[in-house]
C-alpha cells in the first residue's frame, strides 16, 4: 500500500493557495478567453496529443475554418482533414467531425450540456469531458490529466504505477476528496494544470517557488524525482514502408490510404511494406512500377531518402522514399492514383511522415 502523507490536510487550504498563485501566473492561451464549449471542445481534443505551442496555430485556423458545430458538420471530411493536415493522429479530427453531425442531428445542433452527454460524444474519454464541463458549463467535474497525476503524486505521496487504469481511479477519488474545490470548478481545473507545467514540471520542479510546498509529500521525503511512477510502458510494432514516389519536377502521384489499416482516408504514396528493415533492390522496385505502367529506367534515377520514423500509440513506422524522377506522369493514369501538385500539399491530408518527406528542402521541391 502506499503511504499517505497528506492526511490532515484543510481541504481548501491547498485550493486557496493554488488559485492564488494562479491568479498571478495565469496561462494566456486563445480557448481560455471563451465559455462556448464548441470552442473548448476543439481546443481539449488538439491538446489531447499535441502541445500547446505546436496546438495553438491550428485551433486557431480551425475554428475561424469552421466557426461553429454546424459549420463543422456540414464540411467534408476531406476539408476537415486538411485543416488537421501534420497534426498527426487523424483520428480525433474523424471523431470531432461524426460527433458534429450527432450533435447537428440529435440535439438540434446545441452542444450538449451535461457530463454524460458530452462523454457519450466520439474522442471524448472522462478527461476531456470533465474538462468541458467545467470550463464550458462551471460543472463541478474534477479534471486529471497528466500534469494533475504528476502533482497529486507528488503531493499526495501516490506511490503506484500512475499508468495504470486502477491508478487512475484511485487518483481521481483522492483529487476529489482531498484536492478538489467544487465551488471553483473551472479556475481549480486550469490552476492545476498549468501548475502542473509551470512549477511542478515532469524534470526539475520548482519547488522553491512552490504555494503548496509546506505539505508536500515528495519534498519532504526528497522524492521529487522518483514520483510519479511511471512503469507500464507501450509496446509497439515496427513497420517498414517503402514509398514509390512517381514525380515531377512539380507534381506527384499520391494514393488515397482506403483499407482499415492506419491513416484511412489520407493521402501517401504507393507503398510496399517489408517486416525486414534495409533499402529495396532497385529490380524489387522497377517490378512494383512496371506492375503500373511500362517505364524504363536506370539505378541513378532513383533518389532514396530516409528513413524517417513516425511513432503512432502501438507502432512505430519507419519509411524510405524511393522518388522516381520523370518528364512527365501520363502512363499512370489509373485508379486510385491522384495527380497533385506539391506546392499545394497544404490542401490535402497526408500522414506526419509524407509531410516530413515534402518539407524536405533537399528535394527541390516547389521548383
Ligand atoms: S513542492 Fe515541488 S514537488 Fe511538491 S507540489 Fe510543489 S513543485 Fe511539486
Amino acid at each position: 500500500m502506499a503511504t499517505f502523507y497528506v492526511s490532515n490536510m484543510p481541504k481548501h487550504s491547498f485550493s486557496n493557495r493554488l488559485l492564488k498563485w494562479h491568479a498571478k501566473n495565469p496561462r494566456p492561451h486563445p480557448w481560455k478567453k471563451t465559455k462556448d464549449p464548441y470552442h473548448i471542445w476543439i481546443s481539449e481534443i488538439i491538446l489531447q496529443q499535441t502541445k500547446v505551442e505546436a496546438g495553438t496555430p491550428y485551433y486557431l485556423r480551425f475554428v475561424k475554418s469552421f466557426p461553429n458545430v454546424t459549420a463543422l458538420a456540414a464540411a467534408s471530411l476531406d476539408e476537415v482533414y486538411a485543416l488537421w493536415s501534420g497534426l498527426g493522429y487523424y483520428s480525433r479530427a474523424r471523431n470531432l467531425h461524426e460527433s458534429a453531425k450527432r450533435i447537428v442531428t440529435e440535439f438540434d445542433g446545441i452542444f450538449p450540456t451535461t457530463y454524460e452527454d458530452i462523454l457519450s460524444l466520439k474522442g471524448v474519454g472522462p478527461y476531456t469531458a470533465a474538462a468541458i464541463s467545467s470550463f464550458a458549463f462551471d460543472l463541478p467535474t474534477a479534471v486529471l490529466d497528466g500534469n494533475v497525476k504528476r502533482v497529486i503524486a507528488r503531493h499526495h505521496g501516490f506511490e503506484k504505477d500512475v499508468m495504470t487504469q486502477a491508478s487512475s481511479k484511485e487518483l481521481t477519488q483522492i483529487l476529489e476528496q482531498d484536492y478538489f474545490d467544487p465551488k471553483n470548478p473551472s479556475s481549480f481545473n486550469q490552476a492545476i494544470m498549468d501548475f502542473g507545467a509551470i512549477l511542478c514540471k515532469p524534470k526539475q520542479p520548482n519547488c522553491i517557488q512552490c504555494p503548496v510546498s509546506k505539505d508536500c509529500f515528495a519534498l519532504k521525503k526528497n522524492k521529487t524525482t522518483t514520483l510519479p511512477v511511471r512503469k507500464a510502458s507501450i509496446k509497439r510494432k515496427d513497420r517498414y514502408f517503402h514509398y514509390i514516389v512517381l514525380r515531377t519536377e512539380t507534381h506527384a502521384l499520391f494514393k488515397k490510404r482506403e483499407s482499415k489499416d492506419i491513416w484511412q482516408h489520407l493521402y501517401d504514396f504507393p507503398l510496399l511494406e517489408t517486416t525486414e528493415k534495409g533499402t529495396l533492390p532497385t529490380p524489387t522496385i522497377t517490378s512494383f512500377v512496371n506492375e503500373m505502367a511500362e517505364v524504363s529506367f536506370k539505378e541513378d534515377d532513383l533518389r532514396i531518402t530516409g528513413p524517417k520514423s513516425q511513432l503512432l500509440s502501438h507502432q512505430r513506422i519507419i519509411a524510405r522514399f524511393y522518388s522516381l524522377y520523370l518528364t512527365d506522369l501520363d502512363m499512370f493514369n489509373i485508379e486510385g492514383l491522384h495527380l497533385f501538385e506539391l506546392k499545394n500539399s497544404s490542401n490535402f491530408a497526408v500522414p506526419k511522415i509524407i509531410d516530413l518527406y515534402l518539407k524536405d528542402k533537399s528535394l527541390y521541391l516547389f521548383s
